[in-house]
């Protein structure tokens, strides 16, 4: 497993010139075609802890199409762990491309009912001393804390971080890493979880800084979509080469798109806007779809 971090780079896009707004990418896309994105970051500080603890086996929760699972595979293989992941719903006669990516990579796959899934029950074959237990989506203060590292891959100057968020564990860490006179802004993927704030809050502890949630481009809710979309992210693709993927980073472009042409950020803005990656995602969109 090659991850490439001297690969990430912060890409200038050329989109809003009249406004006086700067953007810039921060493609931590390019780190891995399938390990790409944030879920490294976030998984470090866990890693650390269970190597620490003397643990065997890695057991974390996630859905089919899951980056959190497939990077949780590939980071416990580097690490010398064993890894389980417990997956929603029965299991398919076809796995999806990132669940056989993460058998690939050493993962047990564990299929438990979606009543099961939704309590976060832990089958009693996990419960056990050698099992060091990462929470869905690597939710929690170690998760932010390895997130804060992302910032230092970037090499421009900015007045807002934007990203998008699900757990907010990213956005956390974002939080933590800016300097008092920046902001970040995190775009909800999920539709009205309103309980965001209160999450990256309660990581954040007293930490005071400025950041706000938006919750007004979820399309519909996690992992749903509509053509508005799918025509942004082929015409953003078209303008600027940098591929976006539909659950996180396109919501995350789009928002930040309509927001300047709103007139949502002052004059001379310099944006950072964080590709966190989760391009495998597209795969189960139907073929034909996006033009990359
Ligand atoms: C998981 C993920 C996010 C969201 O990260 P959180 O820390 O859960 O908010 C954003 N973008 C991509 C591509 C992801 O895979």
């Amino acid at each position: 497993m090659q991850l490439a971090f001297d690969n990430i780079s912060t890409d200038p896009v050329h989109l809003f010139e009249e406004k006086d707004i700067k953007i810039s990418v921060l493609r931590l896309d390019k780190i891995h075609p399938v390990i790409s994105g944030n879920k490294w970051f976030k998984l470090r500080y866990y890693l650390e802890e269970a190597k620490e603890q003397r643990k065997k086996k890695i057991v974390t929760f996630g859905g089919a199409w899951s980056n959190h699972i497939v990077a949780t595979a590939a980071a416990s293989k580097t690490y010398d762990f064993l890894s389980a992941g417990i997956i929603r719903g029965e299991e398919p006669v076809q796995l999806s491309p990132t669940l056989l990516q993460a058998k690939d990579q050493g993962m047990q796959l564990h299929f438990i009912s979606r009543e099961d899934y939704h309590e976060k029950k832990l089958p009693p074959e996990f419960q056990n001393d050698e099992c060091y237990l990462v929470g869905e989506g690597g939710y929690g203060p170690k998760g932010a804390e390895g997130a804060a590292l992302i910032l230092k891959y970037n090499k421009e100057k900015f007045t807002h971080c934007c990203c998008a968020a699900g757990t907010g564990t990213m956005m956390a860490g974002l939080i933590r890493a800016i300097s008092p006179s920046q902001k970040v802004i995190g775009i909800s993927v999920l539709k009205n979880n309103y309980d965001l704030e209160k999450n990256v809050r309660s990581i954040l502890g007293d930490e005071r800084k400025e950041w706000q949630i938006i919750h007004d481009y979820h399309f519909g809710g996690y992992a749903k979509y509509k053509p508005a979309l799918i025509k942004f992210m082929n015409e953003f693709y078209g303008q600027t080469n940098i591929p976006s993927d539909f659950v996180y980073t396109a919501k995350l472009f789009f928002a930040i798109y309509d927001l300047v042409n709103n007139d949502f950020f002052p004059y001379k803005s310099k944006l950072l806007l964080v590709h966190s990656g989760g391009l495998q995602g597209n795969i189960s969109l139907p073929k034909g779809t996006l033009i990359y």
